[in-house]
This record gives structure tokens, C-alpha cells and sequence, in this order.
């Protein structure tokens, strides 16, 4: 299998190349030339980790299969306590598809835990004895599920920025107490499309990529823009479908819909990576929170990012430009790279493109799409909770609304499976003021905690419960132009 870049096809690489490389030299991004069929009845015979090794062998093909069965193995046993790909019912036929019982309580892990497996294999393939460097931009999650997995893990140093003011306080505490030799944590004065530009910015820069290499390192993504951060991830639409095969919702070859809280465009393309190898998916809904420049793109063809910021209480959610977009758009156009790399080349310049009649029309076939703001976030988590008993994080809720909305307008019977992306004590401020009609009692975020977690009886995951006695290690705050003195700082590069 051969990977090329979304914007010039003549670059072809192969599945650890693409992975230790993360982006394309040119900014392009890398995608399978084809996508495997898989036999959906085989597969589910399987448990989660031998599932994951099929899944992953179709596309890493320069890898080992032994290698990646233990790989899996190891990552998707002990970590999520069972529970990868955890399938709860909502209400109906809506279940949520909890992805949220690794280390870092968020979906991210069921990535980022596997990630450094593959790209340290895929660095000593391509780029033997090198410092594998990654830089995160993060609005929150990832950022968080990165440090954990790569922590210590030799050959690798792990850089992550955040925006200041955009993450929430359990988010924040994650990311400065996080232990480990190899990494560094910063924070900045701006949103997180800054981050994500500046981090972009100084992946291209070849002055940088230049000092690095005298050192014997080189930068790689842990981003979903990474391959290797999207192949996991197709894993659990399928084994969800398994499970409502399994317990009888459906039978084999019925279709589901699937609902997506989406930020950068990565977990909603898996689902549709997953439709692509053969799964009966019937509609990929994708839920915006206020920061809605992807409920206007599908509805209208055209992308605007020329809008209004808005900081939400769905952090990870808070992106206007949405990244992995592109790799759909490829796929819809017949993998016209000169035409992604125009519309690219527009979103650059003016801040928006225009996909034209035809490609809306099979963007509208595929998917459907809603947003929902914060106060319809609240009372979707408070309604939730009081009809079915079922507690949402804030991203989710925004899911679960947009879901509503979605039939209500089609009375569409397909069974829906919500991806649920993060554990709701992550926002305990948010999800207690909603479910506690506004009277919150504590003003300290572990007090809010304890209150979340005795009003509702829900378990605080003690990895969560444990930041409290914690130290803070890393507090710095830089402007958006210093994040590359920042990066040669923590590498010991003078600049
Ligand atoms: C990252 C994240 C999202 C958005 O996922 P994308 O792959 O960026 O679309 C949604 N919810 C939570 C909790 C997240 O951490």
C-alpha cells in the first residue's frame, strides 16, 4: 500500500513513511491510494485488539503483522480496562459509543495510546538513530493523550502548545503536571488555529527542519493531520457495528447512522474511512458547537472561515479550520490533487473556498450536518441525564443534540451511534451547572468534582481525582511568534 500527498500525487511514500513523516514536505496531506474491503461478519469474530491488528495490517503494509498484533495487544488491553470501543444505550435505538476509558478520559487515547508504537518503528525504518521530535498543537485532548502516550518512550521528545484561555481547568491541570524526561508543555497567547498555524508554520520551515537535522532529530505529528493517528480510529465504528450485531439492534448488512462531535474533521473521516472499506453506514452526521464553518460548509459547499471565534464550553471543538477535511475533499473530487491544492491555496489567501454544485451534491449524500451553542448544550446535557439517566460531557451533548435535530427533521429509523469523546468530570463545571439547573455550590474545580460526582452518582476516574495532589511543572505562556524559540529552548538549539 502506498501513501501519496493530497496535494501532489508524484509524492508517494510508504505506510511508515507517512507516519514518521506526518505531513507532506508541501503542506499536503497523506492518504491510502485505495481503500481494502473488509469482510464485516469475519472481523466480528474478533476481539477489540485482533480486530485493530486487521484493521491496521490493510494499511501498514511495510510493518510486521506480528508486530502489530502485539501492538495492539498491549494497547488496547489493560489501558482501557475492557472497555475500547464501549458501547452504552442512550435511549431507542441511540447508544453512545463511549471512547473515552483510556489514561487520558478522552477518544484521543484510543489513537495516541497505539501512535508511538508505530511511528518508533516507522523512525527506526526510515530514519534510524534519529531523535523523533513531536510537536502538538492541542485544544486540549490531544495534547494531553500525546504526553501520555510518548512519556519516556525512547528516541522521542514531545513539545505541545495550547491555547491559554481555551482549554478547561481539568484540561489545563492535565497538561502541566504531566510527568516524564521528554517532554515540555507551553502555553499561548491566542486560539487554537493560531497554535495549530504556528506549529504548521514551523513544520515547513526548512531553516528549522535544517538546525534539527544537525542535531540528528527530526519533527513528526502526533496531530490527526498523522495517518497513523487516523487507521486506529477506524477500528471502532467497526467494532460498535459488531456489537449492535452482536446484541441483536441489527442484522448483518443493516445500515447505521453515525454522529460526530467534530473539531479537525478526524474522528468524522474515520467513520467515513470505515463506510469507504465496506460498513454499512448510512449518513455521517457532523455536530459543530458555535464554531460552525463545517454545518454551513455541507449545507452550502462553501468553506468560510472568515467568522467570528467563539470560545465554547466544547473546547476541542473550537476550530475554524478544520484539517482534515482536505483528505475527503480528494476522495469526493477522483483524487484531483491540482484541484485540493487550488481550494487549499484559497483557504490560505482569502480564508474560504467554493466546492461547486457537484461535489455539494455528493457531500450532501454522504452527510448531514447541525451545530448547536452552548446553552442548547447545557440543557441537552440536563435533559439527557433526567430522561435516560445518561451524564455527557459537553462534547458529546452537542452530539446528542445535533442528533435530535437531525430526526426530527428526517424522521430517519436507522439505528445512531454517537461517538461520546470525552468523560463528562473533564468539564465538571459545565456538565454540573446543567445537571444541577445552575446551583453549583463549590468554586475550586476538585469541589466541583466531588459535587458532580454525589449528585449523580458517577465514578470520578481516578486518574482525574489523582491531579489534585499533583505538581505543576510547566507554566510558561508565549506569544505566537515565540513558539520556535520555544521549540529550540526545549531542544537545547540555539537560535
Ligand atoms: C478532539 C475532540 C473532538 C473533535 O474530534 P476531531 O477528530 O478533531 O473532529 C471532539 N470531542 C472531544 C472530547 C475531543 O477531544
Amino acid at each position: 500500500m502506498q501513501f501519496f500527498s493530497t496535494r501532489d500525487q508524484n509524492r508517494k511514500v510508504t505506510s511508515s513513511q507517512a507516519i514518521a513523516q506526518g505531513l507532506s514536505d508541501e503542506g499536503g496531506l497523506f492518504v491510502p491510494e485505495s481503500f481494502p474491503q473488509v469482510d464485516v461478519k469475519a472481523l466480528c469474530g474478533l476481539d477489540y485488539p485482533a480486530l485493530a491488528a486487521a484493521v491496521v495490517r490493510e494499511y501498514l503494509t511495510d510493518y510486521d503483522p506480528a508486530f502489530l498484533t502485539e501492538a495492539t495487544r498491549s494497547t488496547y488491553g489493560a489501558a482501557f480496562g475492557g472497555k475500547a470501543g464501549y458501547l452504552a444505550p442512550v435511549e431507542g435505538d441511540t447508544y453512545a459509543l463511549e471512547l473515552w476509558h483510556g489514561p487520558t478520559s478522552a477518544f484521543k487515547d484510543m489513537a495516541l495510546q497505539l501512535l508511538p508504537h508505530l511511528l518508533t518503528v516507522a523512525a527506526s525504518k526510515t530514519a534510524e538513530g534519529k531523535t523523533i521530535v513531536i510537536l502538538v498543537a492541542t485544544s486540549g485532548d490531544t495534547g494531553k493523550a500525546a504526553l501520555e502516550g510518548f512519556k519516556d518512550v525512547p528516541n522521542t521528545k514531545i513539545l505541545v502548545f495550547y491555547p491559554e484561555e481555551g482549554v478547561s481547568p481539568m484540561q489545563k491541570l492535565q497538561m502541566t503536571t504531566q510527568e516524564g524526561d521528554n517532554v515540555g508543555v507551553c502555553a499561548i497567547h491566542g486560539n487554537f488555529d493560531d497554535a495549530q498555524t504556528g506549529v504548521k508554520a514551523i513544520f515547513t520551515d526548512p531553516a528549522i527542519t535544517e538546525k534539527l537535522a544537525q542535531k540528528n532529530m527530526m519533527f513528526s505529528s502526533a496531530n490527526s493531520i498523522n495517518w497513523g493517528r487516523l487507521v486506529p480510529q477506524i477500528v471502532y465504528y467497526i467494532s460498535a457495528y459488531c456489537d449492535l450485531l452482536k446484541d441483536g439492534s441489527i442484522e448483518l448488512g443493516d445500515k447505521m447512522n453515525v454522529v460526530v462531535p467534530t473539531g479537525n474533521f478526524g474522528n468524522i473521516l474515520a467513520a467515513y474511512y470505515a463506510r469507504r472499506m465496506g460498513l454499512p453506514i448510512q449518513k455521517l452526521i457532523c455536530a459543530s458547537n458555535a464554531n460552525n464553518v463545517l454545518t454551513d460548509f455541507l449545507q452550502t459547499g462553501k468553506y468560510d472561515r472568515n467568522r467570528s471565534f467563539y470560545t465554547t464550553m466544547s473546547p476541542s471543538m473550537d476550530i475554524l479550520i478544520s484539517s482534515n477535511l482536505e483528505r475527503l475533499l480528494f476522495d469526493l473530487c477522483g483524487q484531483d490533487d491540482a484541484q485540493v491544492r487550488a481550494w487549499m491555496d484559497s483557504l490560505k489567501q482569502d480564508g474560504c473556498y467554493d466546492v461547486g454544485r457537484s461535489m455539494l451534491n455528493k457531500l450532501k449524500t454522504l452527510f448531514a450536518a447541525g451545530c448547536c451553542n452552548d446553552s442548547r448544550t447545557k440543557m441537552t446535557i440536563r435533559e439527557t441525564y433526567n430522561n435516560t439517566h445518561y451524564l455527557c460531557d459537553t462534547h458529546t451533548a452537542v452530539a446528542v443534540d445535533v442528533c435530535k435535530q437531525y430526526l426530527l427533521r428526517t424522521g430517519d429509523n436507522t439505528p445512531v451511534l454517537i461517538a461520546s469523546t470525552a468523560n463528562p468530570f473533564k468539564f465538571s463545571a459545565s456538565v454540573l451547572s446543567a445537571v444541577g439547573n445552575g446551583q453549583v455550590e463549590s468554586s475550586d474545580e476538585f469541589g466541583m468534582v466531588q459535587e458532580l460526582s454525589s449528585l449523580t452518582g458517577e465514578q470520578v476516574p481516578p486518574q482525574l481525582a489523582g491531579l489534585a495532589q499533583k505538581k505543576q511543572r510547566f507554566t510558561k505562556v508565549c506569544e505566537r511568534d515565540e513558539m520556535k524559540n520555544v521549540v529550540y529552548e526545549m531542544l537545547g538549539i540555539e537560535s
